[in-house]
Formats: structure tokens, sequence, C-alpha cells
């Protein structure tokens, strides 16, 4: 996040931390603003030309692309466990995905249809035109991923991409990039600037060549590139925080509901974590002792060893931004944590929070959710919506109208009922409210980097 301070003594190199050990495991150098002007002019060229390329080339390169990645799989995975602290198995699927969403997003390329439309006089034809350079800004938590939904469609759909990873984590963003360039992309096309969000993040946003800015992180952040955006009339998707809901019915499977890695997967800095667990009175005392139960049994430690369950929070800014919201003598259900090097926090469920207390209304972005009980079926719909947020979400019954009209009521991009799974490269993805704006993935996904032309072409011949 961006503050005078930062700006009057910007850092020219990025140290990168294993969040695990806290060593140096690389240093890169920072983007400066004549970095990101010249890395767009270059990326212009490059777009015309690919735009140029028949349909089935650009499929074909972009295929290649993906079977590159795919040889890179475990190369990739250990950076990202290198530089963002991530389980390893948790990195080869996020390695993985990037290969699927390439391969994914091929096929759109030669799928990009527009629409005859009936007129009087003539033919009415719509064209989906690349937009040109796409500028993308990712956060640190899911590197790999987040890149990737924001890149490669873009690219598939004709548009040459600007990309500014986090600059805790820009080291997969770089070996992708690299990748490209060795299955045989254009140079230029998918450029990667790691960089100071307020410097080179913020040169991307105000860039009058580039066409639109997908960015990824904090609503507040979110909040100062969409306005940015607006003095430029640039579009925007921003995909932001979220304070999903977990809610159990008494009715549910209960032990499946209250698994912990809803909220403690990728040691909770996950903008679709189930934080919220909302739980029916009548089973609210079995959740508790099954809470208490799994984060005692939840393995904290070495990433890279298959036997642990979650790693280290990404940096010591954020353990400390978690531990804030934890006080010492909060009433909570608590695992364990490694002492010594590395950014460790234990898992922990607060049980003592009111609604409106900031641990239950703020994304604290770690290992921690707070348990609320709900009486019926409209206190819980109420409660799930008390937020400013509406990005994900899961609700436990065995009840199909329940679980419809729930699904329903809930404001929230994205549900699950009987699981609590939120993405898939095939399915779209975004936020209500302050979640965000606009949508990723899925099969739309292209079409958010084009602009739609009309083309009427009379046939009534020329005026005589
Ligand atoms: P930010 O939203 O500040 O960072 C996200 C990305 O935006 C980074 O690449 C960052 O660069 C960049 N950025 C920062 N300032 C600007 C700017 N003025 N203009 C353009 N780009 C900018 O998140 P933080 O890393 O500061 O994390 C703070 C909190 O945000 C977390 O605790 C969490 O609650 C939330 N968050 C939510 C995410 C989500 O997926 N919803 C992801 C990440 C964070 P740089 O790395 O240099 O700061």
């Amino acid at each position: 996040m961006s503050d005078s301070s930062d700006e009057l003594s910007p850092e020219p190199e990025l140290q990168i931390r294993n969040p695990a050990t806290e060593e140096v495991v690389a240093t890169v150098p920072a983007a400066t603003v004549a970095d990101v002007d010249a890395a767009v002019v270059r990326a212009a060229t490059a777009q015309a030309r690919w735009a140029a390329l028949a349909p089935a080339d650009r499929a074909r390169l972009l295929r290649r692309f993906a079977d590159t990645v795919d040889a890179h799989t475990e190369e990739l995975a250990q950076l990202e466990v290198r530089e963002a602290g991530h389980l390893l198995g948790n990195a080869r699927w996020e390695a993985g995905n990037a290969r699927d969403l390439l391969l994914y997003a091929a096929g759109g390329a030669e799928r990009l249809l527009g629409r005859q439309i009936p007129v009087p006089g003539g033919w009415d034809v719509t064209f989906q035109e690349p937009l040109g350079v796409v500028g993308v800004i990712a956060p640190w938590n899911f590197p790999m991923p987040i890149a990737a939904w924001g890149s490669f469609p873009a690219l598939a759909a004709g548009n040459a991409v600007v990309l500014k990873p986090a600059e805790t984590t820009p080291l997969t963003a770089l070996r992708l990039a690299e990748l490209a360039l060795t299955a045989g992309l254009p140079e230029h096309l998918f450029q990667v600037l790691p960089g100071h969000g307020h410097i080179a993040g913020r040169a991307l946003v105000d860039h009058p060549g580039v066409a639109k800015i997908v960015f990824t992180g904090s609503t507040r952040t979110g909040r100062e590139v969409m306005e940015r955006c607006a003095r430029l009339v640039k579009p925007v998707t921003l995909e932001l925080g979220g304070k999903s809901p977990n809610i159990v019915f008494a009715d549910a499977d209960i032990e499946a509901a209250v698994d912990p890695f809803s909220f403690l997967d990728n040691s909770g800095q996950d903008c679709c974590a189930r934080t919220r667990i909302l739980v029916q009175e009548p089973v609210y005392d079995q959740v508790h002792e099954l809470l208490a139960d799994a984060l005692a049994a939840v393995v904290v430690g070495d990433p890279a060893d298959p036997k642990t369950g979650m790693g280290p929070l990404i940096s010591a800014r954020q353990r400390d931004r978690v531990r804030s919201f934890v006080p010492a003598d909060a009433p909570a259900l608590r695992g364990t944590a490694p002492e010594g090097p590395g950014y460790w926090f234990p898992p922990t469920v607060l049980t003592g929070e009111r609604p409106d207390s900031a641990a239950a209304r703020e994304e604290i972005f770690g290992p921690v959710a707070v348990l609320l009980p709900f009486t019926d079926e409209a206190d819980a719909i109420r409660l799930a919506n008390d937020t400013p947020y509406g990005l994900a979400g899961s609700l436990w019954t065995r009840d199909l109208g329940r679980a419809l009209r729930v699904s329903r009521a809930v404001r929230a991009g994205n549900l699950s009922v009987n699981s609590h799974s939120s993405v898939r490269y095939w399915t779209p993805f975004g936020g209500f409210k302050q979640s965000g704006l606009g949508r990723e993935l899925g099969p739309d996904a292209l079409t958010a980097f084009t602009e739609t032309k009309n083309v009427f072409i009379s046939t009534e011949g020329p005026a005589q």
C-alpha cells in the first residue's frame, strides 16, 4: 500500500524473502516510471502484430506456451514455495492452474464470435476487437494464478499485457514471461515489471497507452485505482477483499461443514476464505468442539514438508496486521505455530466477537475466523449480508429448497452449497459490493478484454 513516506524513499531493488525462513532468496530491480513508459510503447508495437495474426495461429502459440509451462511445473511450484511460502502441493496445483487456463483461453481465441443482427437495408455485424495494451496488477497471496487470470485471457483476445506483480512475490511471474518467449510468443507481448505499487503500479494505471487495468488486491488500493482510471475513462476489473460466510444449518453434514481449511488454506491469505463461521444455535456447541479438535490437529510449519497443513504468512508486516485483530486474552480456539525465524501465526477461531466487531467485519487475511450463532434462515441471511463485501460463501444444509433460497438471497459472486470450493478457471469469478467489479475466468473471460464494434453494410448500393 502506498503512503507518502514510501514515495520519498522508494527502494531501487526488491529483496525477495522466503517467508518460512526470512532468508533473501533473490534481489530484483524495481521498475521506474520510465521503465513502465518504455514497456507500454514496446507492448503497443507487439500487440498490433499479434492482433493481425490468424486466431488459429494465436491459439497454437498459446497452446505451446501451455506445454512449456507444463514442462516447468515443478520449477514454478518450487519458486512459489520459496517466494510465497505456499505448501508444495498447493504450489503444484497453482502451476497446473496457469497451464490449464492457457489451454482454455487458447480455445477462446478461435471462438471470439460476433453477431449478425437483422436490420433493414443491409447487414449488421459485430466484432470483438482487442483493447490494445492491458495492465495487470497482481497481489502476493496467489502470485501465479492471479497473474495468469488477468493476463492469459487478455493475450488470447489479441491484446498485449504489462504485468506488475506484488513487490514481495515477482519470481513466478518473471519466470512465466521467460517461458512465454521460450514457447515462441512474440517479444514484448507479455512483459513483467516488478516494482512498487505506488510507482510502477500507479504509472501503469495513469498511462494513456494502457487501455484497461485488471487489479487484484485490497479494497483500499482498488478504490484508488478505480478513481485514477476514471480520470481517463479507462475500464477496470477489480477483484478485492472478502469476509465470506460459512453458513452451517443444523440439518447439515456438520463435520464436512466445519473443515478448518475453509479459512486456513494459504494461511488464510485468500480473498475467498470463509472467515465468518455462522452456525445455527442447536449445533453451535458441536461445531465449537469439532473446531477445537481440528485446530489442534493442524500441523503448521515447513511448506515443503508433505505433512504440513499450513505454512507461514507472507511477511512480518502481514503477521503484525493479523496479530492486531487477536488480543492475547481474546476468547478463542487456538492451534500452534513454530517459534523462531519465519512469519508464523497459529490457526485461530475467535469465539467472543460481536457481529459488529472489527474482527468480524474487516478482512484480516490470516488464519483467523470468527464463530457466530444464528437462529433461523432469515437471521442467517441477514448476518451473511451484513458486510460491505460480497465475494464468496458456503452454505450447508440437506434441504434443497433452503439451499436454493439462501443461495439466491446471499449477495456474493461465488457461492457453494455443501462444498467450500470457489474457483474454477472455466466458471466466472468476481465479487458483489466492495469485493469488486467485473468478472474474471469462465466462458466470458475473453470478452472482458474486447470492445464490441458494430458495423452496418448497406445492400442498397452507393447513392446515385
Ligand atoms: P495492495 O492492494 O496494496 O496490493 C496489491 C497490488 O497493488 C500490489 O501489486 C501492490 O504493489 C499494488 N499497489 C499498491 N499500491 C498501488 C497503487 N497506488 N497503484 C497501483 N498499484 C498499487 O495490498 P497489500 O499488499 O498492501 O495488502 C494489504 C491487505 O490487502 C491485505 O491484508 C489483505 O487484506 C488485502 N489483500 C487482498 C487481496 C485479495 O486477493 N483480495 C490480495 C492482497 C491483499 P506493492 O506490492 O508494491 O504494494
